[in-house]
């Protein structure tokens, strides 16, 4: 197809703005990677918390989900593209690797540069023993007894909007995180397709939020509402993710929230033992008290009711996507959380980790 030369000119601007703010972006990557305390400072310190604050009380203010804003802005992308095509006006490639690449460069400026930052916390790998899970387990379990007590009678209760994000600014306040702004996290209507895709909760940069499905009950929810506030916040490692939504509801004054935070250790904890010996498990849900036993009974019916379209896939993604961002043991980070929660509850007061 041939273009007019004010086409071309067109094409080619979009295209090298796109790609030309992309370089931008992977100095800076480059940068931030090689000296992380310069990223520290300059994106995680200055750029992110004013980002924060301003998107949060200007756009963020909206009374809808502000993924709805980005289908919008991609769909519409798109057909413009098109229609620029259709109408001889714009070279679609052209067009569309521009636009991928400013979507790129905004990927990173709104949130992906915190994956060249430090860390929340520097902890100690335990290499923890078959022994020592099922003994941990043991006492979990135990507690978890008086903690289901506690909480009878409020498990579905829904939180205030603002309560666990205090919870969690307070945990990350302690480690000398910058906080800044109010961000959400949204339990969307979805029927459980967002369960289906294989995604327990997401942080969305360009929506400045997060979101969860509704569909699951509050005693599985709080935990991932906690864990997606803190990615929001800018926290990047999925176990100090879990840590930190762990912390928020463990510390918190309601008993449903303790337990929900305690439930989720115990089950991971279940989890890694079964993964290395088969009897020591069963010895621990024969000493799973009844009722907690009959909660994880029901969250694994719950999640039975939402299975994924393709088994794994949404796992697969997240992987390759963890690694592309340099975390080079991918979705396995998740499993450092048990680790960090062990040197907590574990470490003497002088051996406790330093922010
Ligand atoms: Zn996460």
């Amino acid at each position: 197809m041939e273009y007019p030369e004010s086409a071309h000119r067109k094409n080619r601007k979009r295209f090298s703005s796109g790609w030309g703010s992309l370089v931008i972006v992977l100095l800076l990557l480059l940068a931030f990677t090689l000296f992380p305390s310069f990223g520290n400072l300059i994106y995680r310190h200055l750029f992110f918390p004013a980002f924060r604050f301003v998107w949060d009380y200007t756009i963020g203010l909206l009374p809808f989900p502000l993924v709805l804003l980005v289908i919008i802005a991609l769909v519409g992308g798109f057909i413009h593209a098109i229609i620029k095509s259709v109408r001889g006006q714009r070279n679609i490639l052209w067009m569309l690797t521009g636009w991928l690449a400013s979507w790129v460069a905004s990927f990173f400026w709104m949130w992906g540069f915190h994956y060249a930052c430090p860390n929340l916390m520097t902890y100690t790998p335990q290499q923890l023993r078959t022994a020592d899970y099922h003994a941990w387990a043991l006492s979990q379990a135990a507690e978890l007894d008086s903690l289901r007590r506690l909480a009878s009678g409020t498990l579905d209760d829904e939180l205030p909007a603002d309560s666990l994000r205090q919870a969690v600014k307070r945990v990350l306040r302690e480690h000398d995180w910058p906080l800044s702004g109010a961000p959400e996290v949204h339990a969307l209507r979805d029927g459980g397709w967002i369960r289906r895709l294989g995604i327990a909760g997401i942080y969305l940069p360009y929506a400045g939020e997060a979101y969860t499905s509704a569909t699951f009950t509050p005693l599985a929810r709080h935990f991932i509402m906690a864990h997606e506030l803190s990615h929001a916040y800018g926290v990047t490692h999925e176990g100090e993710a879990d840590y930190v939504a762990w912390q928020a509801l463990r510390t918190s004054p309601a008993p449903a929230l303790r337990y929900a935070g305690a439930l989720q250790l115990f089950m991971q904890l279940r989890g890694a033992l079964r993964a290395q010996h088969d009897s020591l498990w069963r010895h621990v849900v024969q000493q799973t008290p009844r009722l907690v036993q009959r909660d994880i009974e029901l969250l694994r019916l719950d999640n039975g009711r939402y299975p994924e379209w393709r088994k794994g896939l949404g796992e697969r993604v997240n992987d390759r996507y963890l690694k592309l961002m340099g975390q080079a043991d991918g979705v396995a980070t998740y499993d450092l959380f048990l680790d960090m929660a062990w040197q907590e509850l574990h470490s003497s007061p002088s051996h406790e980790q330093q922010p």
